[in-house]
């Protein structure tokens, strides 16, 4: 039988709340949460190497050896002349790492989700901002108002520990007013129900701009998509509101028209409630590592994503270096996709050339020219990422010992 080991308050790389309490147990390299929310459960279960998981190196569908696709990839590079690094998901190290490679053989560099991130930039930029952190809102937070659909289902324990954690400095639970945008289910709203009182604005996330007009001018006129009894309840809790926060994630409002403008929206209301009141905004980022290559890239280079080194500096420009339009545009070459911290599929385009350095689990819509397994930080290294709120660095351990390279070690082999 494999020997069991059990660890206590395991950093969670899996999503942006990083959280740090986590209890495990690894069996054969099996991982299995035992005990703690089922959600998270599943997100930490989908890391365990399975028949299909990919541990060796393949060149053209052929496995090798790490040397021998280290060789070709160096081989590539030097030849080629427009190389993006396509990052979807790494720890601090490996950006480190990415950005010396990527200054060496003169790369553009992008994070996947970075049009989220411009997204929340963007407003900083046009009209400030008023932002809080984690610990702030579960301490503080009277009225939390939730934008969107998906953000809990994204971040599992985000209702537990940060909006209504059972124990909190200054605010009972049972006193907070949680207020859900968006259509949420039945489910949801019953269990926030328990807790304190929900909510539910049910109205479609385009809506939000004028939903929030309303509010904020304090009207009682009814709106097509919400009533006024509801209007005039919302109007009453906000007005008796001492710590409001708006949360959201910039990704469920990816389908509607103006995202900026919800977001641009969201941001003003929270403006005009700090005349009278106090009011934050808590945007939470993606399960990227979206924070930890923002926070590096913006330390190291001066912007957070969109760069390419040229002329000994790193250059930023949020239309030319957009990672989508220049592979769809096949402004590049090459594109060396860096994910270690989801199996979800990667989209590559045929036309270029293809490199990867991924999780073992990844799927991918076509066989990229080379692929190389590398390790997930926080399981089979030791790592650093940031939590959403960018206040907070956490140090991940290392709890399995499949001996697969980090991103860091495979850059440094490659400069
Ligand atoms: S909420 Fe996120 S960070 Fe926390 S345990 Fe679940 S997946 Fe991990």
């Amino acid at each position: 039988m494999a020997a069991q080991k059990s660890y206590k308050s395991m950093v969670c790389p899996f999503c942006s709340l990083h959280c740090d309490d986590l209890i495990i147990e690894t069996s054969d390299n099996n991982i299995r949460l035992t005990q703690g929310n089922p959600e998270c459960g599943k997100k930490i279960s989908r890391h365990n190497i399975n028949s299909q998981s990919r541990t060796s190196a393949t060149i053209n569908k052929k496995k090798t050896g790490l040397t021998e696709a280290l060789k070709k990839v160096k081989k590539i590079i030097e030849k080629k002349s427009e190389v993006l690094i396509l990052n979807h998901g790494t720890d601090l190290s490996g950006l480190r790492s990415l950005l010396t490679f990527a200054s060496k053989y003169h790369c553009i560099i992008d994070h996947i989700t970075s049009k989220f991130l411009f997204q929340n930039i963007g407003i900083v930029q046009r009209t400030g901002y008023i932002a809080t952190s984690l610990m702030e809102t579960k301490n503080r937070a009277d009225t939390i108002i939730i934008f969107g659909n998906n953000i809990l289902k994204k971040n599992p324990r985000l209702l537990d520990r940060i909006l209504i954690p059972d124990a909190s400095l200054c605010v009972n639970p049972k006193k907070k007013n949680i207020i859900l945008v968006g259509s949420f289910d039945k489910n949801t709203i019953n269990s926030i129900s328990r807790k304190s009182n929900a909510i539910n604005v049910r109205i479609k996330l385009d809506n939000i701009p004028d939903f929030l007009k309303i509010i904020n001018n304090n009207k009682s006129e009814t709106l097509r998509f919400i009533t006024k009894q509801s209007l005039v309840k919302i109007n009453s809790i906000i007005k008796k509101s001492k710590y409001l926060v708006s949360t959201w994630t910039a990704s469920d409002f990816s389908n509607t028209k103006n995202p900026e403008d919800i977001i641009s929206s969201i941001s003003k209301f929270i403006v005009d409630l700090n005349i009278t009141s106090r009011a934050a905004c808590m945007p939470i980022s993606g399960p990227l590592a979206d924070s930890t290559s923002a926070q590096a890239l913006t330390w190291l280079t001066g912007f957070p994503s969109r760069i390419k080194y040229s002329n000994n500096s790193f250059k930023h420009n949020r239309t030319a270096y957009n990672s989508e339009k220049l592979i769809e545009n096949k402004q590049v070459d090459t594109v060396i996709h860096v994910s270690n911290l989801s199996e979800n599929e990667l989209i590559m385009n045929k036309n270029i050339y293809n490199i990867v350095l991924g999780h073992p689990n990844s799927k991918l819509n076509i066989e990229p020219d080379i692929f190389i397994p590398i390790g997930i930080p926080g399981l089979d290294h030791e790592g650093i990422m940031f939590r959403t709120d960018n206040v907070v660095s956490v140090a991940l351990k290392s709890v399995r010992k499949l001996k697969l390279p980090s991103t860091q070690t495979i850059f440094n082999k490659l400069i």
